[in-house]
């Protein structure tokens, strides 16, 4: 093939490729910008014809409104440089309506081998969706920001790798400061009053392990004022598990939780001033029941026993409730010792069996299991959900034990073939005063605080608390407490 063919062909494969190309193109040449090329495209985004091709850009544009655009084409080719536009606005008719369409350009200027400037490229891509769809995504977190505004939440985004914080202008008024003010991470901690430090540094680390921010505090303001502030947040893990951002909400909670401290103050006080009449009204039963065992007297020993049970379930309620408020206001602490935890699930079972007589309650204790911990506290926790195996099963029905170490923990697990739980009831049941209600449950007396208090001990010890559970099968209560090294 001759080299004047083979060029022809060369110049026929570029034109099919600028005509059928999906993008706007089109090849201005020499100083005068001849219209050497230009596509459909090109030829829809400046409304014209193709019988401009072969004129002067300046000529083929007259009389229209593009006389800024010719000239920064001359532009690009006296000055060699390249001109980019992004997401220009173009009013294009499509379908007999004018409409507003986005185009990213590239004006290149283009040059023959001794680097001489020949014409100017011109490429133009439509980014119309592109730009559709990031408006609408602004306008909804626009919306949404406004929203959330309105609400009196303030908002923060923490990244974790750069420790970094941006927070929204409701926070920073939340903490007492400007709103236009720029807080650190550490400025919010310090804020934080010096008992509650505790409570925030554990709820960080709660939330690496469990990607759940959770945390009430009192904050301190610049007046010395004092507020209190709930946190939640949720944590962004990459691919390795490794915490990258946290995003969360913080509301003030000052008014709610002046309350609950009354309400909590009061449980306190009229839990407190019933303790001891029960306990003289515990030992009057008991010096009863020895009487009346002596004379075997058994229709004394019968009822006296019973009201020695409700007297028992009483004082368990009442202790519950100081409990309840030793927690609410962080003054709950451990009284730790070694001990033995089969011998203490045996005291516990042998202290429950008088009331589940109907119930079959095993545990085959193994060799013993030491740990370091509060055994008061946790025989509250097995006593807690002993009764609960037993109040939510048949009577009849068998309840199983069982205590083993695992990897670096003690598991401890309390089985029944009672009522179970739903699933969404199951995430539910460790919050303070939450109780299920259905035709199952609506015998049963409670007040929603045994597996609250039971999940704040277990916590306490560094230790976590769960349940499997089946509707209609039954259910295990199990906890884990860290064994020492
Ligand atoms: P209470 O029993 O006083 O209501 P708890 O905090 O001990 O309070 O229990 C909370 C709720 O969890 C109960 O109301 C009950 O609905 C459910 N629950 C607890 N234990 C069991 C169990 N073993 N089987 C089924 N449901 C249970």
């Amino acid at each position: 093939m001759k080299n004047s063919e083979q060029n022809t062909m060369e110049a026929q494969h570029i034109n099919d490729l600028i005509v059928q190309a999906p993008v706007a193109i089109s090849f201005l040449r020499g100083h005068e910008l001849i219209i050497e090329s230009a596509n459909e495209h090109m030829l829809e985004l400046w409304r014209r014809q193709h019988d401009i091709i072969g004129q002067p850009l300046a000529v083929a544009m007259a009389g229209h409104d593009k006389q800024t655009y010719v000239k920064l084409l001359y532009d690009v080719y006296k000055s060699h440089h390249i001109h980019y536009g992004y997401e220009t606005k173009v009013w294009l008719n499509r379908n007999d309506r004018d409409n507003l369409f986005y185009f990213d350009f590239v004006y290149k200027p283009v040059k023959d081998a001794a680097n001489n400037v020949t014409g100017v490229m011109i490429i133009a891509t439509e980014v119309t969706k592109q730009v559709v769809a990031r408006q609408l995504l602004e306008d909804a977190e626009e919306r949404l920001r406004l929203a959330i505004e309105a609400t009196g939440i303030g908002t923060w985004d923490l990244d974790m790798e750069e420790d970094v914080i941006f927070t929204s202008p409701t926070l920073i008024e939340m903490m007492g400061l400007d709103p236009e003010e720029k807080v650190t991470r550490q400025q919010m901690y310090d804020i934080v009053h010096p008992d509650d430090k505790l409570i925030v540094s554990r709820a960080l680390e709660e939330a690496i392990k469990t990607g759940i921010y959770l945390y009430e505090a009192r904050i301190i303001w610049p007046d010395g004022s004092v507020h209190w502030v709930k946190t939640r947040g949720k944590v962004i893990y990459n691919e390795q598990h490794k915490p990258l951002r946290m995003l969360g909400t913080t509301n003030d909670i000052t008014e709610r939780k002046q309350d609950e401290i009354m309400k909590n103050d009061f449980i306190a006080m009229a839990s407190h001033e019933l303790k001891t009449p029960l306990t003289s009204l515990k030992a009057y039963i008991q010096l009863l029941l020895a009487s009346a065992k002596k004379r075997s007297d058994t229709f004394y020993i019968s009822a006296l026993e019973k009201s020695e049970r409700q007297i028992n379930k009483m004082t368990r309620l009442i202790h519950g409730f100081l409990d309840l408020s030793k927690i609410e206001s962080g003054r709950l602490r451990l009284n730790t010792q070694d001990f033995d935890i089969n011998t203490l699930i045996n005291e516990v079972i042998a202290d429950s069996m008088p009331a589940a007589p109907g119930h079959n309650i095993v545990f085959n204790a193994g060799s013993p299991i030491y740990i370091k911990a509060d055994k008061e506290k946790i025989s509250q926790v097995l006593g807690n959900l002993i009764n609960n195996a037993v109040k939510y099963s048949a009577s009849g029905s068998t309840i199983t034990l069982t205590a083993k170490t695992e990897v670096e923990s003690l598991r401890v697990g309390i089985k029944d073939q009672g009522i179970g739980l739903k699933p969404k009831d199951q995430q539910k049941i460790f919050q303070r005063f939450f109780r299920v209600d259905d035709e199952n449950t609506r015998g049963q007396s409670g007040f929603g605080i045994g597996l609250y208090l039971s999940a704040e001990i277990i916590k306490l010890h560094h230790g976590s608390i769960g349940v499997e559970s089946e509707e209609g099968k039954g259910s295990e209560f199990y906890f884990l407490l860290p064994l020492q090294g």
